[in-house]
């Protein structure tokens, strides 16, 4: 029986009031679902977002936001199965589950552990550095990204009903910004039950995940300055969305992923033998079959030297010969059907147009013979692998957008001519390049790398671990130029920021420092009465210091410290060619040396509240020291960040090192972890 679907919103699931569609089965057109947003107040959606589910995520640290995420992906991975078994009605083969769920799933965790590690826990976020503004420093400026006070409106392609959603969710979560999600039609159905995984949950905040079936009404009409609107699909409808008045009027966000006719490209040096021939041989035909070819970075142009065509083109024919196309259901299917008989239409038509510029290769667009199935209900079809002579004056090859498995290969003569094919896509997500050659590797992947979000470059070395054309891992970029999308970066925390403001905060560095929760200099810094090593990380302030006593640094210390690890670098150790260097008055200290009597100078040696010392940030020598100076230091606690573990938490410290006349002659952030009271040893 066909599932009646939902939407769900103001916390309640929603039963449509009229405008069914039929959802039907890829396999054998079954109806497996009706769909309809009719009866959904998306005025009430959107004030429900900002009322309910952005104070409540608002209300929490980052961390708090992604251990919530971590709790989901959890959550999810125990319960997937249900998931695949409704995937395959949307054509999914258990290889392609792997990257639809899986991934998806994958991306949730990938993000909670950023937002744990590389965010504050906080609510807001610092970036960069501090501006002075003013000659004596008592004017300062900063940059904070605080989240925006509306409602992601998430509208997503077909081909990932699961990563798409939560590869959108992830970071617009983490920065504290509630969703209202809307699956594209065809595959709504797996959506809609993983929507009902994550609010079975509990955990969730009321209000930080709605869903809507079905069209999305009138919802961009009450969208404003502070929402944003996500979308991926199609050229088409990215300009429909665009172009839509509220979308304009109140300069609503708007992020597009589209279109993309990515690009393999075979070295001249990768002939046939090579290893790296065989593995753009091998990745041509995986991009071609993952999803049946339905992924937005499959590879639709593959290009190949001239003289290489023939057997380039053989060898991925021959592969292909070898793919079997049937039912998701069954064990031996390596490929399964498009998502429907519409879709398998307009990748039929658009076969037709890149035809046009040369010829079918390989497989036949109208003709397939299904395992398990036939091709007349379900919306099979084989793969294609088309070949266009004249690349450069191909009408269709670089911009009709075959969303199926379907590949053309062009001949190319120069390294140049090679360059100028892969940009006649316009911008793409992505491109490989196999080559073993550094001059071929250089001149391909910075000609082309302007037109592209991503770059692969795949040799003998890397070729058995690359996760390939199509994945990009949870950090580097996502999202292309041009045609693409505008090259908004989707991957990673640049993902996260997409939900936040940026502003510029100038002031004092008191207030600065007192609104950031991070020591700026100029701020006060009072000396503690007991030595800050001696306070546990809930005790230590922002701001607490110790200014330690001198230390005079001699030439023996010098030589010492050079004897010792071995390091007689002339500007120690000659004083001759030492004052002969541009940057030298004569023989100076090692900085490693200053380094290690600052911590002499200001560590409180007995086992206490610091567990370790992690590591040191910003590092940076300022001035020469020589024999008979003498140095002291300034540590100050700059900021306090929670760890995992509720044990203990990291501090940043301020370290300052001065020599006898208060000039500055080394500045770094000192990191270490400190215990938390109950778990302090014994002072
Ligand atoms: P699509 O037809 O453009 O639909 C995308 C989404 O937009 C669906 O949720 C659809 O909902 C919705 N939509 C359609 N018309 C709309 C309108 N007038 N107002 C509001 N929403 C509207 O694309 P698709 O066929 O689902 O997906 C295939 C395309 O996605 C391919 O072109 C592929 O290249 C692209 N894609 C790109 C990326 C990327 O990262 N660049 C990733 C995946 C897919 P309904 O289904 O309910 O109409």
């Amino acid at each position: 029986m066909a599932i009646a679907l939902q939407s769900y919103v103001q916390d309640r699931w929603v039963c449509p009031t009229g405008g069914l569609v039929e959802i039907a089965s890829a396999i054998d057109g079954r109806p497996v679902a009706t769909c309809s947003s009719q009866g959904v107040d998306f005025a009430a959606a959107v004030r429900h977002a900002r009322d309910m589910g952005g104070p409540a995520l608002r209300a929490m640290t980052f961390h708090d936001r992604a251990d919530r995420l971590r709790a989901l992906a959890g959550y999810l991975n125990d319960r997937k199965e249900v998931l695949y078994r409704l995937s395959t009605n949307t054509g999914a083969t258990k290889r392609d589950n792997a990257f639809d769920v899986d991934g998806g799933i994958g991306t949730l965790f990938a993000y909670a552990s950023r937002g744990r590690r590389e965010l504050p826990s906080e609510r807001f976020l610092v970036e960069g550095g501090v501006e002075t503004l003013s000659k004596s420093g008592a004017f300062v400026g900063t940059h904070i990204l605080t989240p925006l006070h509306g409602v992601a409106v998430h509208i997503n392609a077909f081909n990932f009903p699961c990563w798409g959603p939560l590869e959108k969710f992830a970071p617009a979560f983490l920065a504290g910004m509630p969703v209202i999600t809307k699956p594209a039609t065809a595959t709504a159905y797996v959506t809609e039950a993983l929507v009902r995984l994550m609010l079975e949950s509990g955990i969730l905040p009321v209000g930080s995940l709605q869903l809507v079936c079905g069209s999305v009404g009138d919802l961009l009409d009450h969208l404003t300055g502070q929402d944003v609107v996500s979308f991926t699909g199609s050229l088409e409808t990215s300009q429909i969305l665009r172009n839509h008045p509220a979308i304009g009027r109140n300069a609503v966000r708007f992020i597009a992923e589209r279109d993309s006719l990515n690009a393999a490209i075979l070295g001249p040096d990768a002939a046939p033998g090579t290893p790296e021939f065989d593995l753009f041989v091998r990745e041509v035909v995986r991009e071609m079959t993952v999803k049946a070819g339905q992924k937005c970075t499959a590879i639709r142009r593959a290009f190949v030297p001239r003289a290489m065509e023939g057997e380039a083109t053989r060898a991925i024919a021959e592969a292909l010969g070898a793919v079997t196309v049937g039912s998701p259901l069954l064990a031996d299917t390596r490929m399964g059907p498009l998502v429907s008989l519409g879709q398998r239409d307009a990748v039929r038509l658009a076969v037709a147009e890149i035809a046009s510029d040369g010829e079918i290769a390989f497989g036949d667009p109208n003709r397939c013979e299904p395992l398990g199935a036939d091709d007349v209900s379900g919306a099979f079809m084989a793969p294609v692998l088309l070949r266009c002579p004249d690349p450069a004056s191909a009408r269709f090859a670089h911009t009709t957008e075959a969303f199926g498995p379907v590949a053309t290969v062009m001949p190319y003569g120069s390294l140049e001519e090679a360059v100028d094919l892969a940009a006649r896509g316009e911008g793409s997500l992505v491109a490989s390049l196999f080559t073993f050659d550094a001059e071929v590797g250089a001149a391909i992947a910075f000609g082309i790398a302007p037109f592209h979000g991503r770059l692969l470059i795949v040799d003998r070395d890397c070729g058995r671990d690359s996760t390939g054309h199509g994945s990009p891992l949870p950090g580097l970029v996502h999202g292309g130029p041009g045609r693409a999308g505008g090259g908004e970066e989707l991957g990673g925390l640049r993902g996260v920021f997409h939900y936040m403001q940026r502003t510029a905060l100038q002031g004092s560095p008191a207030r600065l420092a007192s609104l950031t929760r991070s020591w700026i200099k100029g701020a006060p810094a009072p000396a503690t009465e007991r030595h800050p090593f001696r306070l546990d990380f809930d005790a230590l302030r922002i701001g607490d210091t110790i200014e330690t006593g001198s230390r005079t640094v001699t030439l023996e210390d010098i030589e010492q410290f050079a004897h010792f690890p071995g390091d007689t670098f002339y500007a120690h150790m000659d004083e001759e060619a030492a004052k002969a260097n541009p940057f030298f008055p004569g023989r100076v200290a090692h900085g490693y040396l200053l380094l290690s009597f600052a911590a002499g100078l200001f560590v409180d040696p007995p086992p206490g509240p610091v567990l370790a010392n992690y590591g040191l940030d910003n590092l940076r020598f300022l001035k020469p020291v020589s024999p008979g100076d003498a140095i002291r230091v300034r540590l100050t606690v700059k900021a306090k960040n929670a760890a995992r573990q509720p044990e203990y938490g990291e501090v940043r410290w301020d370290a300052e090192i001065f020599n006898q006349t208060g000039e500055t002659v080394a500045r770094y952030d000192l990191l270490t972890m400190n215990a938390r009271p109950h778990a302090a040893p014994a002072a």
